[in-house]
């Protein structure tokens, strides 16, 4: 309901009642009617030459755009990474989004597919990347029916001849929205996390230099280099650069994905989705997923953009907020992210595969010791491969730091 909303979900569930499991595919622009209002004119313009690399390339820094798949890494910056590196390059797509409450990227694949492949062939020309693979989550069978169909048209239209893409489908595995196990993934082995360095830029899928990019940072692409840098930062808030989705759920009435300026509060996000749910007061959020930390509504003023709640231990990561109340109960919603993370340990470290269970075990059994915890945190932080293992923890951190004792049922 969150991702679909209450109408479609209500058509779902009858279709399911029925006995129908026909996929359901979305009324997406397709490639006919996105060319007629203006889409691939700005790739065209690229691939002629009436735009430069580096002209491109500055624009993208300029506009102070982000990494949306939760890094934040510049994108202009990474642009410039890859493009120095010798090829040949390639390109990768991260199209998993596994990470819970997150679904503005499918939002955005559902209605508008186009706008997200046009930003990644002119990604693909800058770098003089020679290959493009979508990487796409199995969950999402009618955007991948969609892909299909338009990477297709694509092709047949010659658009892509400069670097084809290739769709290939993630099998479920949260630790393949990391981009290192998404790489092994792609390459068909087990998604397991490299070590870095070396980095995915300089040596990623198939051993070359790699620019990977998450589907919302593609999709804003076309109307930064269109519109222009200044018409993206100007969105921003007090500072803070461009327009961000943010995939909402929880007890708010209007649950979704709101498109807002980034430095926008979680109290307005909160009034954007119409307020709270009837019965319902606003007692605490997660403002990044799972591994964000859950902070009280005494900080629901605070600039949602990277950086922010990193001085408090959480992070925004792919901006997926969830609002609790004074009906939910913190502890066990910590104990739930804690299993989930336990579950989806690739299990190739020991501080995140056993210190996830571990953890596990003491909240189950009601064992909250600040101490204890605090020492077990401090390992799966230090020597875990990834991030996984070392933002596991911040939920339970996040809890014994800012409710204190508080009644958190
Ligand atoms: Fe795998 Fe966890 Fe280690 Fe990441 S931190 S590589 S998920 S075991």
């Amino acid at each position: 309901r969150n991702e679909i909303g209450h109408a479609q979900a209500d058509t779902l569930l009858a279709a399911l009642a029925a006995g129908e499991t026909t996929v359901r595919v979305p009324d997406a622009l397709r490639l006919d009617a996105y060319r007629a209002e203006g889409g691939y004119q700005l790739l065209r313009a690229c691939l002629d030459g009436r735009r430069s690399r580096d002209e491109v390339i500055a624009d993208l820094s300029g506009a102070g755009l982000r990494g949306l798949g939760g890094a934040g890494f510049p994108t202009g910056r990474k642009w410039e990474l890859v493009r120095a590196q010798p090829g040949p390059r390639l390109m990768t797509i991260n199209g998993d989004e596994g990470e819970p409450g997150t679904f503005k990227d499918r939002f955005f694949l559902e209605r508008d597919p186009h706008r997200m492949l046009e930003g990644a062939l002119v990604a693909a020309w800058a770098v003089e990347a020679e290959r493009i693979y979508l990487y796409m989550r199995d969950e999402y069978p009618g955007i991948l029916e969609i892909l299909r169909q338009e990477i297709d048209a694509l092709a047949a239209s010659g658009l892509s001849d400069h670097a084809p893409i290739e769709l290939r489908r993630g099998a479920g595995a949260y630790i393949c929205g990391e981009e290192s196990a998404m790489i092994e993934s792609v390459e068909g082995k087990r998604g397991l996390p490299r070590n870095r360095p070396p980095y995915v830029a300089e040596v990623g899928l198939f051993g070359r230099p790699t620019l990977n990019h998450n589907v919302e940072t593609l999709h804003w692409i076309r109307d930064i280099l269109e519109r222009g840098a200044d018409w993206f930062t100007e969105q921003g808030k007090e500072g803070h650069s461009g327009l961000r989705s943010y995939s909402v759920s929880g007890r708010v009435r209007d649950p979704g994905v709101k498109v807002m300026a980034c430095g926008s509060t979680i109290n307005e996000i909160i009034a954007e989705c119409g307020g709270m749910q009837e019965g319902h007061s606003f007692r605490a959020f997660l403002p990044g997923g799972a591994s964000g930390g859950i902070f009280p509504a005494s900080m629901a003023d605070l600039p949602m953009d990277f950086g922010t709640f990193e001085k408090h231990g959480g992070f925004i990561g792919s901006h997926a907020v969830v609002i609790l109340s004074d009906q939910d109960d913190l502890r066990g919603a910590a104990l739930n992210l804690l299993r989930f993370f336990k579950d989806e340990s690739c299990g190739q470290c020991t501080p995140c595969r056993a210190g996830t269970e571990k953890m596990v075990a003491m909240l189950e059994a009601g064992d909250w010791d600040d101490a204890r915890l605090k020492d077990l945190e401090q390992v799966m932080r230090d020597a875990s491969i990834c991030g996984l293992g070392q933002a596991a923890s911040n939920p339970v951190r996040s809890v014994l730091t800012f409710f204190a004792g508080e009644e958190t049922r």
